[in-house]
């Protein structure tokens, strides 16, 4: 479990001015502690940049997906994956887990896991909500664009 807070995380915390941050970037919203003593830490994965460029609803659909089954094999303790509403990223609620680096990676693993799916995991009438709405190839060209900013992921701000 970790107790001391990742300094870049310290100074990224919170909800920042939309107009001054440069995505893609992955940063941290809140930690909750609970009364005995667990942290759900809750992290913003945002892939693209806001106000400027949206994710069309299918890939934004098919990456939540995507990203809610894949992750799991790199990280544990995952509560949740949920899309924000502007299309621009993902919130990303984790039991205990305040490894920047350790976050960065999983990311990095669950984004290649895309490049590779055959299909989009849970995209059926019967576990999905809207199953005719995905985007494979959508989901794929955002991931291929968030990773070749790899090195800029911790670099919230312009
Ligand atoms: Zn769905």
């Amino acid at each position: 479990m970790t107790t001391e807070m990742d300094p870049r995380l310290k100074a990224t915390l919170g909800e920042q001015d939309h107009r001054k941050v440069v995505a893609p970037y992955i940063k941290l919203i809140s930690v909750t502690e609970g009364a005995r003593g667990d942290k759900v830490w809750l992290w913003d994965l945002r892939f693209t940049q806001p106000n400027t460029v949206h994710i069309p609803m299918a890939a934004v659909h098919s990456l939540e997906h995507c990203i809610a089954v894949f992750i799991r094999k790199h990280l544990d303790g995952v509560i949740n994956f949920g899309c924000m509403g502007c299309q621009t990223g993902f919130y990303l609620p984790v039991m205990n887990m305040g490894d920047y680096d350790q976050m960065c990676d999983a990311v990095e693993k669950t984004l290649n896991d895309i490049l590779v799916a055959k299909e989009v995991p849970l995209a059926n009438e019967e576990q999905c909500g809207w199953a005719k709405n995905h985007s494979l190839a959508g989901a794929q060209e955002i991931a291929r664009s968030v990773l070749s900013k790899r090195n800029k992921w911790t670099e919230v701000f312009k």
